[in-house]
């Protein structure tokens, strides 16, 4: 008998970890362990990644485009489109108070001893340079005009996610718009496309076992844990404040927005949250969330599709939070007065913030910088928290991506509802 597909993902994330973990321990920087993880699990996990993101362009387009040709008709997609940034833009501020208010209270970053500050701050700036040197992210107008995509093959290639699903969604009121059989032949061919990809899903899926675990035998076996006791208040608050959105907020949202028990909504969705935990993205959990919502969660597939497009780039809750604690944490540390407003300034930022930062592997790190910029605070900070990043964003990234799915979850009931 075959333990299914979930259970083996999670034994070989467990796997990975511990076999991680102890090779750690036992071998250390030996060059055996080295060449193990740069010839061995590190390839292997990268092919399981690009497999993943390779499916993105192509689904990020079928499943927007059949996704609003299957809302029918121009008062469907703005009722759903609407319904869809309400509930991002709440949820993502509810994420940012709950982050914002345990920083406040708790303040990881306040009254470190000077030694402390200095051994934390030793390298901090070098590790922050090579990412404030980056392009300064864009301005809020300018934001907004780039959403629309000039030439959407650059848009695709250049992973501007945004843009590419502001082209797909075009495409797909055009096909709402054109009653021609021409029209309707490329529709189906769409879906063609779709269910191609799908099937694709299915095979890179299978091997998500051995895929998932190489990715987290490659990032334990190489562990910084140094780093992780230094900055343990702020990892605590910040996963205190994930797991009380992920296992409250949600559950809250699930049982009285979308009519669903969240013990089941959660074990529905198993597979799609070790998936973000070992790929740190949204984009690249995107085919197993479209996988789960329609095969254990059954939710309507032309809502599920609209919804968890646009919500693996724009509905990021754990990003949103992660953003604000951060801000607020390195303001601490630095000894910078954030007074209310600019805290809720810093909220506010946040909340866009979910909505613009790629769901790609530290896809906060630039955004972070631009918020520090603005409210006064030394961009160096980064450095200081750059070496515990990565398991960082593997667990905002399981909450980033569970929020899609409840958003979906939420909307599909209420669509049902009579569409209120
Ligand atoms: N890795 C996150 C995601 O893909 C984005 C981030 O860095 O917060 O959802």
């Amino acid at each position: 008998m075959r333990l299914p597909l979930h259970v083996r993902i999670l034994i070989g994330a467990g796997f990975g970890m511990g076999l991680g973990v102890l090779a750690f321990l036992v071998l250390g920087d030996s060059p055996a362990l080295a060449g193990f993880i740069r010839y061995g699990t590190q390839p292997l996990g990268q092919v399981f990644l690009r497999l993943l993101l390779m499916l993105v362009v192509p689904l990020i387009f079928a499943a927007l485009v059949l996704g609003v040709a299957g809302l029918g008709d121009m008062r469907s997609l703005g009722r759903v489109g609407l319904k869809t940034l309400a509930y991002t833009v709440c949820v993502s501020s509810i994420a940012v108070l709950i982050g914002l208010t345990l920083v406040n209270v708790l303040r990881p970053g306040a009254g470190l001893s000077e030694e402390t500050r200095a051994r934390m701050l030793s390298g901090a700036a070098e590790r922050a340079a090579a990412i404030t040197s980056a392009p300064a992210p864009k301005s809020g107008i300018e934001l907004l005009v780039q959403i629309v995509p000039d030439n959407p093959v650059k848009a695709a290639a250049s992973g501007d996610m945004l843009a590419l699903m502001f082209f797909a969604l075009m495409i797909g009121v055009g096909v709402c718009l054109t009653r021609t059989e021409a029209a309707r032949r490329f529709e189906e061919a769409v879906q063609g496309l779709y269910d191609v990809s799908m099937r694709l899903i299915h095979l890179v899926i299978s091997m998500a076992p051995i895929g998932v675990g190489a990715l987290l035998f490659t990032l334990t076996a190489q562990l910084g844990h140094e780093i992780l006791v230094q900055l343990a208040r702020y990892v605590g608050v910040v996963l205190l404040a994930l797991l009380l959105h992920q296992f409250v907020v949600y559950s809250l949202a699930v049982r009285y927005l979308g009519g669903m028990s969240p013990l089941a909504f959660f074990k529905a969705i198993e597979s799609a949250m070790v998936t973000a935990f070992s790929t740190a993205s949204s984009n690249a959990t995107l085919p197993t969330a479209l996988q789960v919502a329609e095969e254990n969660l059954k939710l309507p597939s032309r809502i599920s599709r609209f919804v968890l497009t646009i919500g693996a780039t724009a509905n990021q809750n754990g990003t949103a939070l992660f953003e604000g604690v951060t801000v607020l944490f390195l303001a601490q540390f630095y000894g910078v007065e954030l007074g209310l407003e600019k805290q809720a300034l810093v909220l506010l930022i946040c909340i866009l913030a979910g909505i613009g930062t790629a769901g790609v592997p530290g896809g906060s790190i630039p955004v972070i910088a631009a918020i520090l910029g603005l409210v006064g605070v030394p961009v160096e900070g980064l450095g200081l928290i750059l070496g515990v990043d990565r398991f960082l964003d593997m667990c905002r990234t399981v909450l980033n991506v569970s929020g899609d799915l409840a958003a979906a979850v939420v909307i599909a009931h209420s669509e049902a509802r009579g569409g209120r």
